[in-house]
Formats: structure tokens, sequence, C-alpha cells
């Protein structure tokens, strides 16, 4: 295979510097929004339950958000080197013609539909009650999660998740400004899901964002509840699987009519 072998202390140096840029990249966007979120308690965004956060479980969040670092780092490393002697499908340079243009946007949608179906299938596999307790546990110790929850998974969760889009980079190829908007998406995706918070406007939650995207509104309540709402990025598989459970809020809000004495 071309790009094969790769220089081990080549990869040694990729893997620890990736591991830094991850750890460094968590800490800089998480404690920001931590703290503009439980700290400041804007009127604008929405707190999704009154449950509080504790110590300890923010303490695990981190300390498991840490060890998912190197885990990621891994087979990204081994990937990147590979870039280094052209054994990828990462490519760079202008885009040529409207097929190469229109490419950048179809890879972005074919890797994001693909991690969200591969996430959203391994996630039901992780709850099953033989699995759970090795797999998905420590996800899950998030009742009420936080911003730092972003990244918390169990060892096994976070492999499970981390070889996924570097695989795929070697056979479907991807521009690397597209692989860097995916990973910005990624990042925003899970901080904000995972933020106790509702930060989008409510006409965004209550419109076509809400019905097809996942945001916070979404996700809290697979932490709350614990079954259904198992997706990433879409509603798409939980719709049609039937564990789509709605968003925060809402069921309160087709009861309440029911509620009000007819006039
Ligand atoms: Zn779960
Ligand atoms: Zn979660």
């Amino acid at each position: 295979m071309e790009g094969w072998p790769i220089p081990f202390w080549g990869f040694v140096e990729t893997f620890t510097g990736l591991s830094a840029i991850i750890i460094a990249r968590y800490f800089l966007i998480v404690a920001p929004v931590h703290w503009a979120l439980w700290k400041r308690q804007p009127r604008k965004a929405v707190r999704l339950s009154r449950r509080e956060p504790t110590r300890a479980t923010i303490a695990n969040e981190i300390r498991l958000s840490v060890i998912s670092a190197f885990i990621y780092a891994l087979p990204a490393a081994i990937v990147l080197e590979m870039w280094k002697v052209g054994g990828t499908a990462i490519y760079g340079g202008l885009p040529q013609g409207p097929a190469e243009w229109l490419w950048l946007p179809a890879s972005a949608a074919i890797y994001l539909f693909a991690q969200d179906t591969w996430f959203y299938f391994s996630h039901r596999v992780m709850h099953h009650p033989k699995l759970f307790k090795h797999t998905h546990a420590g996800h899950h110790r998030s009742v009420q999660p936080t911003p730092w929850a972003s990244f918390s998974f169990d060892p096994v969760e976070a492999a499970s998740m981390a070889w996924l889009l570097p695989v795929m980079a070697l056979f479907v190829p991807i521009h690397w400004a597209t692989a860097l908007v995916i990973l910005m998406l990624m990042t925003v995706n899970a901080v904000f899901n995972h933020a106790g918070w509702e930060v989008y406007p409510k006409r965004w939650i209550e419109g076509w964002l809400g019905r097809h995207i996942i945001t916070a509104s979404h996700h809290n309540l697979h932490h709350t509840k614990f079954t259904g709402n198992y997706g990433l990025y879409f509603r798409f598989w939980d719709k049609v699987c039937g564990t789509d459970r709605g968003l925060v809020g809402e069921a309160a809000s087709k009861r309440r009519p029911v509620a009000v004495p007819a006039e």
C-alpha cells in the first residue's frame, strides 16, 4: 500500500502534537462556553433542566475527555503520517470546475451522514444492558451534562468513534479545508449539545432546524431520560427507528391545552 510503512518517530511526534492540540482545543473552547452559560446564566439562552451539575460530574467529564483525546489522536496521527507520503484520499489546491466545487459540500454531507449513522447504531448497541457498564456508563454519569461532557467517553466508546473519519479519509476524497470544517462542526455540535442550555433562538428550534438537526433541546433529554434520542447530528435515524422523544419542553407544551379548562 502506498504510504506504508510510516516512519515511527514521525508518528510519535504527530501523535503527541495531535493529543496536545485536541486537549488544548477542548479547554480553550469549553471553558468560556461553560462560564458564559453556567456562571453568567444568560437570559437569551434557555436552561433545560433544574438539575445542578455537581463538581464530581464535571471532574468525571474532564477526566474522561482528556483520556479520549489520546484515543482520538491515535488513528488520526496514523492517517496524517500517511497523508504526508501521499497514501490517503485527502487532497488540497483550488477546486477546478463546478464538479470539484460541488464535491466540497457533497463530501462534507457524506462524512457527516456516515458519522451520524455509525454513532446512532453503535450508541444504541452500547445501551444494551450487558454492554452499557463497560462502554457507555461514563458518559451517562452526567445526568445533567455540561459543556465539559462534550468529549467524555469511556475508552471503548472513544475507540469505537475515533477510527471512522480517519479510515474514511483513506478512501473517500476530501479536501483538507472540508475536513477542518467537519472537525469544527463536530466540536461545536458536541459542546453545545451537552451545554445543558439551549443557545439557539426559539424560532429556530420550533422551525426547520429543530425538526431535523440535533441541538441541546434534543440531546439533553437523552441524558435526563436515558432512552431515546440517540442521534448525533440529525434526527433522521431516531425518527426512522421510532426512538425520537422530541425536544425538552415539547411534551409539556403539548399537554398544556388539555390542562386549561374549557370555557
Ligand atoms: Zn447514551
Ligand atoms: Zn451525550
